[in-house]
């Protein structure tokens, strides 16, 4: 059994993260619900990363470095914008051990 940190990126303090024809903070966040319920079906401790409350960004990213302490990976989603579909395709996942 692993111990992950999932962070939905941004959500926090005015972050709101890349927006368009959707939001990236909701977006994350679903996926992010959705990774950590797999994983704890699976028998892993996991858990969301991302703070209720920050009095800055680089807080917000502190508190979710903070949670990840213990954390045998921190998996931090992030969806980033895509205006054109058909020249680039770009998502970060970025996982760190
Ligand atoms: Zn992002």
């Amino acid at each position: 059994m692993s111990k992950f940190a999932v962070d939905p990126g941004h959500g926090c303090y005015l972050d709101t993260g890349a927006e368009g024809h959707l939001n990236e903070q909701n977006c994350a966040l679903d996926i992010a619900n959705r990774v950590i319920n797999k994983l704890q079906m699976l028998g892993h401790q996991a858990w969301n990363a991302r703070p209720s409350s920050a009095s800055s960004v680089t807080n917000s990213l502190q508190q979710r470095c903070d949670s990840a302490t213990n954390a045998d990976y921190l998996i931090s989603m992030h969806l980033n914008e895509v205006k054109y579909l058909h020249r680039r395709k770009k998502v970060d996942n970025i996982c760190k051990k």
